[in-house]
């Protein structure tokens, strides 16, 4: 059973639909695919029929951007209760920050030179997105033939400390791995040692968040090496979280993030769906049973 639990669809920053999100992922030989775009749950629906329509599973999540000790840390919230109040409320001001940031990040290159970074030149990049951030952006670098590619333009101008780096709201950590248990969700931590988060999240910090309800950390992806994932699974396995795999698949936005290049055990994805059932969700797994 080959199971990707974290992929992104162009309601944020992938390339495809959502449905053809998951048809890719069951031609990709996947059987159970995750849809986690950044912030928002508006993929869900079109995901959720595309799963049944194919006779794959399908897990409806998203990935959170939070802030842990000066950190960006990136939550995946799997499962949870999508009309959830306070978790709705939640992701609409993450999402009114995005919104603000582009512009502001847009003024930053006009004002280093690339007049062609125009709010207009950047919607016609970005699509029908909902969820407008830096990887887009860094496509219009691209486009105005600023950069090569979407790495080089975070390289050059996007990262933190970056010429057009504008920062943004972010919920603590804490508080939104709260929110999502609360929301009935189950809260795994995305590439903890990817990018900058490394240096904040030591085991204790694992422990506390524990405490909080985190309740899984993605070690198999991209951004770790092979004594990192060693590393993290060993603490994984010391404090009883589960252990996740994935892609972080972006479509064409993103190389050697193809479809189940990473994957979870079937055992780690049955505990995550029974966490959900036992916090009374009404969101589980769709298109097929485990
Ligand atoms: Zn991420
Ligand atoms: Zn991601």
């Amino acid at each position: 059973m080959r199971i990707d639990l974290h992929t992104h669809s162009r309601v944020s920053d992938g390339t495809q639909a959502p449905a053809e999100l998951v048809r890719a992922a069951a031609t990709a030989g996947l059987d159970v695919v995750a849809i986690t775009d950044h912030d928002i749950t508006a993929g869900w629906e079109e995901a959720a029929a595309a799963a049944e329509e194919v006779g794959i599973g399908l897990v409806r999540g998203i990935e959170v951007s939070t802030r842990f000790r000066g950190s960006g840390v990136h939550l995946l919230a799997y499962l949870p209760d999508p009309d959830d109040p306070r978790l709705v409320a939640e992701l609409g001001r993450i999402l009114d920050g995005r919104e603000e940031r582009v512009p502001a990040m847009l003024a930053q290159l006009r004002a280093l030179g690339y007049d062609g970074a125009t709010e207009e030149a950047l919607a016609e990049v970005a699509g029908d997105t909902e969820a407008t951030g830096r990887p887009h952006v860094a496509d219009l670098l691209v486009r105005l033939g600023a950069v090569r590619d979407r790495n080089e333009a975070f390289v050059r101008f996007l990262s933190a400390g970056g010429p057009a780096y504008v920062d943004r709201y972010a919920t603590d950590l804490t508080e939104m791995i709260r929110l999502v248990t609360d929301a009935r969700g189950v809260p795994v931590i995305a590439h903890p040692w990817g990018r900058g988060s490394a240096d904040v999240l030591d085991r204790d910090a694992f422990v506390v968040l524990q405490e909080a309800g985190l309740f899984g950390l993605e070690v198999d992806h991209l951004d770790h090496d092979p004594q990192q994932r060693g590393r993290l699974r060993e603490i994984a396995g010391s404090l009883g979280l589960a252990v996740t795999g994935s892609s972080d698949h972006h479509g064409l936005g993103k190389t050697n993030h193809e479809l189940g290049r990473e994957t979870t055990r079937p055992d780690q994805l049955a505990r995550i769906v029974a966490r959900a059932a036992e916090l009374g969700s009404p969101t589980t797994i769709v298109g097929r049973a485990l």
